[in-house]
């Protein structure tokens, strides 16, 4: 080790209350920025960039004597500056950091000159994520002689008529049908949107009320919805918005430990860029970069019941391919129900549903298993649209 000959050469960065335990912060050290880390094992001071992407360290979270990286999620070890988990495998620089009494309080002084490396310690892999067989009590969302409508200009109008559907965990059921049959409206009146009237009937999960819960409250008690087109929101990153989302559901933050860890398989299994986890959400995604991060936010929120909202259209068979591998994933790892909504047949030759259900003007009017599906595939809807009239 370096021994420090005058007190001149060291960089007085602050005093020791400007670095509160538990906390990390930026600070210049002459031409080089330097994370002053203030962990319960001591005073540490490492180089304020992560050896994977140009993203501050000072931003991560502190766990014993390492640092994580808030993005990517590599940590380093404070003592030797060597990266213990993926994606960094480089070591960043660490610096002598020094306690000294002055005539103003304690001052914190930093080595300018970094520490040389120790030897190259061994990267350590994160674990992927194995699935999990979570819910083991089965849940039952059950939508009886459901009615809504909708205030127009032109009046009220009534879209949905009569619906009776009951999904449990495991099982997929298809709601097929002509375009303007009712399927959005449908999905919306289970998430809680606003803008349609519930007039009778119930939606129940396990028991309780859906329709006295609020959007929130649906979304907490295991409700998922991804819609058929899903907004822009500019400014929040995709990392960002998936980590409020999951704080939103699971009443408190993931640990950033593990939830980069999540992030990046599930990303990985739906063969995304891990770019993507950057940008802001669905501003200038393609529909089938729409569809993956709905899936994306569906792996990771682990939801008892997700209700997809044409989770097909817009979708290359490549994209299709990917997203239905993500449902059918979803299903067999977490025992969720699916309700899939969806106008072709296409979809459905990649999952494959339980039950299919033919959705005509507000209600199901013919219910089955997935050879219903071919026969839809064949005959389309028209056999069911005279039916209804
Ligand atoms: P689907 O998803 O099966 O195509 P929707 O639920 O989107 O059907 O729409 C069902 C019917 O309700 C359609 O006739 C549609 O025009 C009408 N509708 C839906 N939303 C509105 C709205 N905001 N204002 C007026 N009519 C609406
Ligand atoms: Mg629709």
């Amino acid at each position: 080790m370096r021994t420090v000959t005058s007190m001149a050469e060291l960089v007085d960065v602050g005093s020791v209350e400007d670095f509160p335990v538990g906390t990390a912060k930026r600070v210049a050290v002459g031409d080089q920025v330097v994370a002053v880390v203030h962990a319960v094992e001591g005073l540490f001071a490492i180089e304020d960039r992560c050896s994977h992407a140009d993203v501050a360290l000072s931003e991560g979270e502190i766990d014993g004597c390492t640092i994580e990286c808030w993005l990517h999620g590599s940590a380093f070890d404070l003592t030797t500056g060597q990266p213990l988990s993926l994606p960094a495998i480089t070591p960043v620089f660490v610096f002598q950091a020094f306690v000294t009494t002055s005539d103003e309080g304690d001052r914190v002084l930093i080595d300018p000159s970094p520490v040389a490396h120790a030897e190259p310690a061994p990267v350590i892999f994160t674990q992927s994520q194995t699935p999990r067989k979570g819910i083991s009590t089965m849940s039952v969302l059950k939508i009886t002689d459901l009615h809504a409508s909708i205030d127009t200009e032109a009046g009220t109008k009534e879209i949905l008529r009569g619906v009776n559907l009951s999904i449990e965990s495991g099982q997929i059921h298809a709601v097929m049908g002509p375009n303007g049959s009712g399927k959005s409206t449908l999905a919306y009146v289970i998430a809680g949107h606003p803008k349609y009237t519930v007039t009778s009937g119930s939606i129940t999960l396990d028991g309780e009320d859906v329709l006295a819960m609020s959007v929130d409250e649906r979304a907490r008690a295991g409700l998922f919805l991804a819609m058929q087109y899903p907004v822009e929101i500019p400014g929040v990153s995709v990392s960002n918005f998936l980590r409020t989302s999951a704080t939103a559901v699971r009443g408190e933050a993931p640990k950033l430990r593990t939830w980069i860890g999540e992030v990046k398989q599930a990303m990985k299994d739906l063969q995304m860029d891990p770019t993507f986890a950057e940008r802001n959400v669905n501003e200038g995604f393609s529909g089938g970069e729409k569809k993956r991060h709905e899936i994306l936010q569906m792996a990771l929120l682990k939801p008892k019941f997700a209700v997809l909202d044409e989770t097909d259209s817009g979708l290359d068979v490549d994209a299709l391919k990917v997203v239905s591998e993500g449902v059918n994933t979803f299903r067999e790892t977490s025992d969720a129900g699916t309700l899939l909504i969806t106008h072709y047949t296409r979809i459905l030759k990649y999952i494959k549903p339980d039950f299919v259900h033919v959705f005509v003007d507000g209600r199901i009017v013919e219910s089955g298993g997935s050879e219903l599906a071919d026969v839809l595939e064949a005959d389309g809807y028209e056999r069911f649209t005279n039916a209804s009239v």
